[in-house]
């Protein structure tokens, strides 16, 4: 089986299990409570590649045969980054795995007339400088509003930050690496196309609506 595909600006989980996971959750039958079950599980597997990169520090434990310097992740220099809404079905799992994280939220529109991402609502952790940012986002279909979220965390002083996906669109990738160069972004899959309404193909639908069970 072959490793993850990745071109140094994206990886692609191509890990059976994201892989049979993701599949359920795009058939328009799985029901909201599976979908959101699904999210939780897939969410974890693929923090495990996002978070590759993680430093450690050594520490000095006791086994029960002798002293040893273990490696330990500084979990409180972690900040995770939701996009509402969906974001947060992300967040969850996450989190599960690194629970001393700190979380901040973004909130953004589209300007109907502009078709610009207009923030209506920032609460990030501090010292971002200090800490690695992992920005979930279920879909990543135009990157406009990701790019806009990614420029908010830098301005509020993140420097290493990965963005976490479940689908990309080659069009929102394609921006990401035009406006962040420097971010790598995990997703489960790089789907074909967006169509004229700006949902992904052959995608999901709306991811948030599929995990909270609106229309
Ligand atoms: N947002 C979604 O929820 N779905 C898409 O396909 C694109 C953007």
């Amino acid at each position: 089986m072959s490793d993850n595909a990745t071109i140094p600006h994206l990886t692609v989980v191509t890990h059976p299990l994201v892989q049979h996971k993701l599949s359920i959750m795009r058939d328009k039958s799985t029901s909201t409570s599976k979908f959101r079950q699904l999210l939780r599980e897939i969410s974890m597997l693929l923090a495990y590649e996002a978070t590759r990169e993680l430093p450690t520090v050594n520490v000095k434990i006791d086994t029960p045969i002798c002293e040893m310097d273990a490696p330990m992740l500084q979990g409180r220099k972690m900040a995770l980054v939701s996009i509402l809404r969906a974001g947060n079905g992300l967040l969850d799992g996450v989190l599960e795995l690194i629970p001393a994280a700190r979380v901040g939220f973004v909130g953004l529109y589209r300007d109907p007339e502009t078709l610009q991402p207009v923030e209506y609502y920032c609460k990030l952790p501090s010292e971002l400088e200090e800490r690695w940012t992992v920005v979930v986002d279920p879909m990543l279909a135009t990157g406009n509003s990701s790019a806009a979220a990614v420029d908010m965390l830098k301005k509020a002083g993140a420097r290493h930050i990965v963005f976490m996906c479940l689908l990309a669109a080659p069009e929102g990738v394609q921006r990401m690496k035009e406006a962040h160069p420097d971010v790598r972004i995990v997703t489960a899959a790089l789907d074909e196309k967006l169509n004229d309404h700006g949902y992904i193909v052959p995608g999901l639908g709306d991811a948030g609506d599929r995990m909270f069970g609106t229309k």
